[in-house]
């Protein structure tokens, strides 16, 4: 069984991928930090951002085994970075066969990024878009930075996040979007625990 999970920066999906995965024994996959390894890649050899070739290379030699080992993965920095490198086809063609193996995992795979029910597992079980207001998410990617020691200006993660959107919405190559058979889940007014309790009924509506 697969729950695919797509929305935009800081719209929660990442904890609820967490939450859901936990209460159904599931493998849980933040698709983001593969996209945030292939940027972190290129910064550390002091390669540009914009080296097609030098992302493509790097994704298809991606140690996926290690992601959740760096916390600079998850800054701020990595994610604006990732986001310049995941506009380019080959770099999500290289990316494409682990993310699908990963989803076919027995009992069940939960995974989250922008394109899941799109284009990385079109016949997913479930498929949830995740929305919630730019301000919203900017406060609350301003919080979760300032738990890890990273001071960072609301009004400059706004900008970075409203950036982003219109980055991942508007390329040509697996554009952030809901699929037409996506249940979609507004979390502007919900905290992590609603957000997992309406999520976790509209699962369990879907699979009966
Ligand atoms: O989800 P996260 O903020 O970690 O993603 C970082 C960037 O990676 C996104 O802004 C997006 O450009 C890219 N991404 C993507 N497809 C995914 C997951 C992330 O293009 N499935």
């Amino acid at each position: 069984m697969i729950i695919a999970i797509d929305g935009p920066a800081a719209s929660g999906k990442g904890t609820l991928g967490k939450r859901l995965a936990a209460h159904f024994g599931f493998a849980h996959l933040d698709t983001g930090l593969l996209y945030r390894a292939v940027a972190r890649t290129l910064l550390d050899r002091g390669l540009d951002l914009t080296d097609e070739a030098a992302a493509t290379d790097a994704a298809l030699n991606l140690d996926v085994g290690h992601l959740d080992d760096d916390s600079r993965l998850r800054g701020a920095e990595m994610g604006e970075a990732a986001s310049v490198v995941s506009a380019f086809q080959p770099v999500r063609d290289a990316l494409l066969a682990f993310q699908r193996q990963f989803g076919a995992r027995p009992p069940g795979a939960v995974l989250d990024g922008r394109d899941i029910g799109t284009v990385v597992c079109p016949n997913a079980d479930v498929k949830l878009f995740i929305t919630a207001t730019p301000e919203e998410r900017a406060r609350r990617r301003h919080r979760e930075l300032a738990g890890r020691g990273e001071t960072v200006a609301y009004e400059s993660i706004l900008a970075d996040i409203r950036r982003r959107d219109e980055r991942d919405m508007n390329r040509a190559t697996a554009p952030l979007k809901a699929a037409s058979d996506a249940l979609t889940l507004d979390t502007t007014h919900l905290d992590a625990e609603a957000t997992f309790q309406a999520a976790l009924g509209l699962v369990e509506a879907r699979i009966g």
